[in-house]
């Protein structure tokens, strides 16, 4: 029996550790929780401290979409094995000006991936989102079943829970280094070593740290702004999909329904960022997620808000900050590094609903001698 180390527990590594554990080798998952207070916090962080990521079968590219069709087909598969719910089925959009490269981009991927949608465009799209002001010239597909979004948290105990019962142990520590040796590899951490034969490194932007050697990644920071709505204002909205859009001049929102949180509130999440600004260094990753993020993004998110939901009664608005690591080609690094090292990172800012696939091929990948 191989024994596979994954060092972090997010939302690749935790999937590469259910796959592995379901393949009978033995799994030593590595990572720590989510930290109580990211203000005081002084070690690593991850991108899926949050309730709800966009998931959808249609894409900008056949790639994408492809991978999150193969990891929304086993979404029911988690849940069952874990016991615990994670995929909200509400429905996704995503939406264009009609004639431009993302409206052509997206019927190519849906004709290419077979994906049932429906298409609205004028008063049609009024009609039916009645809460939505887009632009008159908008062309929309819309996913009705198998979209809407996912519980990052949730998704990565369901798949921890479903690792742990098929036999993987979990190691509640940050790894500091990876040493590899002719006949194992060395991972060392805060809270002591792990020996294994192969280690995947799953660490997401903070793979870097652990790495021998580097990988090509550019992590960006990333500002969220969350609008607060009460129980009225959510019920209203019962019917609102998730949306992924483009105005005409460019702007590419991301929107997410009402959500309640685990202090009881329920907010809307837009993102949309000005400029991709880069995160180079362990310590500047660090002292960004202490933060919440920039003003002048928020208000730009705002102003994004205004326009596309100018209805919306918001009681409260506030920010926060994230970070998404991409590649050149806009595609994950799924590869071998060396004889036992393996690694699964980079979800180009779209990791969370395709995670599973993810996973699964950096486990597959791990395993194979
Ligand atoms: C604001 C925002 C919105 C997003 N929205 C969407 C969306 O709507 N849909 C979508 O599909 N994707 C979305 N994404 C992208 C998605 O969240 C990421 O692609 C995904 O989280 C990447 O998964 P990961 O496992 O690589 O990294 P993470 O989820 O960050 O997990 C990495 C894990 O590694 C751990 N770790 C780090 N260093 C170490 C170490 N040294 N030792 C042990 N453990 C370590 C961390 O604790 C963390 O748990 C969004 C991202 C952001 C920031």
């Amino acid at each position: 029996m191989t024994h596979i180390a994954v060092i972090g527990r997010g939302l690749i590594g935790s999937a590469a550790a259910r796959h592995l554990a379901l393949a009978g080798h033995q799994v030593t998952l590595i990572g720590p929780v989510e930290p109580d207070d990211k203000t005081t916090h002084e070690g690593i962080f991850g991108s899926h401290y949050d309730e709800g990521r966009i998931t959808r079968a249609l894409d900008q590219t056949v790639y994408w979409s492809a991978i999150t069709q193969a990891s929304i087909a086993r979404y029911a598969q988690i849940e069952a094995q874990s016991g615990i719910a994670f995929f909200t089925d509400c429905g996704g959009m995503m939406l264009g000006p009609k004639g431009s490269d993302f409206v052509r981009n997206v019927t190519h991927v849906q004709k290419a991936n077979h994906i049932a949608c429906k298409e609205y465009a004028g008063t049609d799209l009024e009609t039916a989102f009645p809460f939505f002001c887009f632009e008159r010239d908008a062309q929309a597909f819309y996913e009705a079943n198998g979209a809407g979004y996912i519980n990052p948290r949730k998704l990565v105990k369901a798949q921890s829970v479903a690792a742990i019962r098929a036999g993987a142990t979990w190691v509640e520590a940050t790894a500091l280094a990876i040493t590899e040796n002719s006949n194992s590899v060395l991972i060392s951490t805060d809270k002591g070593e792990v020996m294994a034969d192969q280690v995947l490194v799953a660490a997401g932007g903070f793979s870097n740290m652990v790495l021998p050697q580097p990988l090509s990644v550019q992590i960006y920071a990333r500002t969220v702004s969350f609008f607060e709505v009460s129980e009225e204002e959510a019920a209203r909205l019962a019917n609102m999909p998730t949306l992924v859009m483009r105005f005409a001049d460019g702007r590419d929102p991301y929107l997410l329904p009402p959500i309640r949180y685990p202090n009881g509130k329920i907010y809307l999440k837009l993102g949309c960022e000005l400029a991709d600004v880069p995160l180079d260094t362990v310590e500047e990753l660090k002292a960004w997620f202490k933060g919440i993020g920039t003003a002048e993004v928020g208000a730009y998110q705002q102003a994004i808000m205004m326009e596309l939901m100018p209805d919306l009664r918001v009681e409260a608005a506030h920010t926060e900050a994230c970070m998404t690591t991409f590649t050149a080609d806009n595609r994950p690094v799924i590869s071998r590094q060396s004889d036992r090292i393996t690694v699964a990172v980079a979800g180009c800012g779209r990791g969370a609903k395709c995670c599973d696939e993810l996973g699964r091929i950096g486990a597959e990948l791990a395993s194979l001698r």
